[in-house]
């Protein structure tokens, strides 16, 4: 692959130092295995699971069983997991659209929410979000070390607070990414002040990296992608929103209809994937946190900032490295790309894109089109010239992406070892 032996060695060189997390990440890994096998056992998953169903989908026996594994393995009374739900935003649009009402407020008590749910609350003016039906939204932000702001909190929940949402990443953000346990106090707090709030976990990209998930400590529900850490790089599309069964159940008359919810809504022929991609997901997300710890030791030990840095807990697969220039950050992605199974010979460029006010540099080359449990890469073109990256289905790939970026920066000159 034409890789300098020297930069293969300097990021070889970090790995001793990395076996005993390695080794952590394996055995949560494979605690979450069983958990995903127990759970397809308990409800019997077989092999009529797999098949095709179209039309209205009564009787479903695929979704339907999938649903009742997802709501064991989260311990909530309900699932609802669909091919149906076009992406992460739509699942948390469809929960919130589905358990607010007019007059009632929504609250983030962990500061501004992911970019994408701007216009679904309003924040940002846009046609058919939650402020154009008459549901106000409050915003509580962290302290500047981090901490929830228990004060602001309390004085923030109100009669009209109906609905509490907590975003578990950091996502693109510079706020630590909460542990499930702090998710539990946090919830635990409000569910003191108000026990009939709604607790709501945005999951996405945190799904397995713990072993326990928000649903066991008191959320109502928790929401996420399939194209991000539970479809394990097979499912093709899909959200889900596992919870208390009424909660679910207003989401589902929000999906499809009122009247109709979960009865409809067939799984034409993803059900297999789906399966095959929640089996694979522990493994998977391991591989992924593995690959984000090597790079942060990595561009740590060459001087650059990350975050997370390089010995710190993670409880998200995201990675940010500051490379303080536009020049780097091309060659960095540049040499993801460049690592990829798929698009290897293509060469990124920054380009300006919708929802962004500066150009991008993307770098994916993914089985699954916009999949970012598979390796992938972005950075924005501007200060700090920060590269977010995440994923790889197998660590070996991960690892050949960190190494491939690390020689492409090494190769123009602007990295030296
Ligand atoms: C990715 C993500 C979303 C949105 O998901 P999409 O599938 O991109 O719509 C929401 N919240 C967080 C924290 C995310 O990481």
């Amino acid at each position: 692959m034409k890789i300098d032996p020297g930069v293969a060695a300097y990021c070889e060189g970090v790995l001793p130092d990395l076996k005993e997390r390695f080794a952590k990440i394996d055995e949560i890994a494979e605690y979450n295995q069983l958990k995903v096998i127990k759970a397809m056992q308990d409800n019997r998953v077989n092999a009529d699971c797999f098949h095709y169903a179209s039309g209205y989908g009564y009787d479903d026996v695929g979704r339907d069983t999938l649903e009742k594994v997802y709501a064991s393995l989260f311990k909530t009374e309900d699932a609802l997991v669909r091919p149906l739900i076009a992406c992460g935003t739509h699942a948390l649009s469809t929960a919130l659209f589905g358990n607010l009402r007019p007059g009632d407020e929504l609250l983030s008590p962990v500061g501004k929410p992911y970019d994408t749910l701007a216009s679904v609350i309003g924040i940002k003016e846009a046609k058919g979000s939650l402020a154009e039906y008459g549901i106000s939204y409050r915003q509580v932000d962290l302290k500047a070390d981090g901490s929830f702001d228990y004060e602001g909190i309390k004085a923030a929940i109100t009669k009209k607070t109906k609905l509490v949402t907590i975003q578990r990443s950091k996502g693109y953000q510079t706020r630590p990414t909460l542990s499930v346990a702090r998710i539990g106090e946090l919830i635990a707090f409000i569910k003191g002040i108000r026990e009939d709030v709604i607790c709501m976990v945005d999951n996405c990209y945190g799904e397995f990296v713990e072993k326990t998930e928000p649903s066991e400590v008191g959320a109502d529900m928790v929401v996420g992608s399939l194209i991000k850490n539970p479809g394990g790089g097979l499912a093709p599309i899909g959200g889900y929103i596992c919870g208390r069964a009424d909660c679910v159940e207003n989401a589902a008359y929000r999906l499809t209809t009122p009247g109709l919810g979960k009865e409809v809504g067939a799984s034409l022929d993803v059900m297999r994937s789906f399966y095959q991609g929640l089996f694979f997901a522990p493994t998977v997300v391991a591989s992924a946190l593995k690959g984000a710890i090597f790079a942060a030791n990595i561009y740590e030990k060459l001087g650059f900032s990350v975050v997370p840095n390089g010995s710190e807990e993670r409880y998200d697969i995201i990675q940010a490295v500051t490379l303080e220039n536009k020049e780097r950050v091309i060659a960095f992605c540049r040499g993801i790309q460049a690592a990829a199974p798929v698009d290897a010979y293509v060469t990124p460029e920054p380009w300006p894109m919708p929802g962004y006010d500066c150009d991008v540099i993307m770098a994916a080359g993914a089985f699954i089109q916009g999949s970012s449990i598979e390796l992938s890469a972005d950075g924005p073109i501007k200060e700090p010239y920060n590269v977010y990256f995440q994923g790889g289905l197998t660590w070996a790939h991960s690892k050949l992406g960190i190494i491939s970026s690390l020689d492409h920066l090494v190769k123009a000159g602007l990295v030296t070892l």
